[in-house]
């Protein structure tokens, strides 16, 4: 579904990235993996080209923009041209009550989930243009759009649904060079995610979440990578040539009570 098409996919270490990764080489595209984690990258990388894959890992840290600047256009030098950007890297970073939240915590999370996002964006588009057109896709999330239910995540949500924002302002924006933007947004999924969030005091809240009994939730309410990879791969494919500026709810229905 994606022969001849190039990628780039910002948080392709782990979790949705390194599957949407996968699922994008197998495929046909050749595939950008951008990300913090060498190691990780690598391995990412290796598993892709092992299987018969086409790609090609760069370190990029996306809240910093010469590191975004330089990622895209070695991509670009490698594989010449650029069609399709997955903006996805993001943290949840520190959960704690807005009182104890310190200024530099919520600077983080909006300089890598939010800042991070419009750097890949604006880096990619002159590439995307030159190709005549493409799919961008932003990895949102339920939270700060659909749900309010993790007690002290008031940056990570604002970031969350910023990205909704930015992802309908961008489809606005440039429709008419046959760019279209989308954006993902996960419910719970099984990934690394949760093993680098700081939780500091948010039982002090006094907030308790659970599903409720009788949940539309699939699957427990948790959904595996590939659940994202292949809506991501529909938004990326000419599946979806009529679909700009919508999020589409990855959360096996969980969030709809
Ligand atoms: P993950 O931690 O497994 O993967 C995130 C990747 O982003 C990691 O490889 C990490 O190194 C990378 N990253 C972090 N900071 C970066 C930076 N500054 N520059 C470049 N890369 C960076 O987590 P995941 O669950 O796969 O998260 C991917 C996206 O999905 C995030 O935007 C997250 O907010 C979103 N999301 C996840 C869930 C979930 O339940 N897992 C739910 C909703 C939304």
């Amino acid at each position: 579904m994606l022969d001849g098409k190039v990628a780039l996919i910002t948080g392709a270490a782990s979790g949705i990235g390194a599957g949407t990764a996968r699922r994008f080489a197998q495929e046909g595209a050749r595939v950008i993996l951008a990300d913090v984690q060498d190691g990780e990258g690598q391995q990412v990388l290796d598993e892709i080209t092992g299987g018969g894959g086409q790609a090609l890992y760069v370190h990029c840290d996306v809240s910093d923009a010469d590191s975004v600047r330089e990622a895209v256009e070695t991509g670009v030098r490698e594989f010449g041209r650029l069609d399709i950007v997955f903006a996805n890297a993001g943290i949840n970073g520190v959960w704690a009550p807005i009182d104890e939240l310190q200024p530099e915590e919520w600077d983080q999370t909006i300089a890598i989930n939010l800042r991070g996002t419009y750097l890949t964006v604006h880096f990619a588009v002159p590439h995307l243009k030159r190709a005549g057109g493409g799919s961008i896709i932003v990895t949102s999330s339920v939270n700060g759009n659909r749900t309010f239910s993790s007690p002290g995540a008031s940056a990570y949500s604002t970031s969350k649904a910023g990205q909704v924002a930015f992802t309908r302002m961008i489809a606005l924006e440039l429709g008419r060079d046959g760019i279209r933007c989308n954006a993902v947004c996960p419910g719970l999924i099984h990934t690394n995610i949760e093993e680098r969030t700081e939780h500091r005091d948010t039982e002090k809240l006094g907030i308790e979440v659970e599903l409720p009994e009788g949940s539309p939730a699939l699957n427990e309410g948790e959904g595996e990578p590939v659940d994202v990879a292949d809506t991501c791969l529909f938004l990326a494919s000419d599946l979806s040539r009529h679909v700009s500026g919508v999020e589409i709810y990855v959360d096996g229905g969980a969030s709809l009570l």
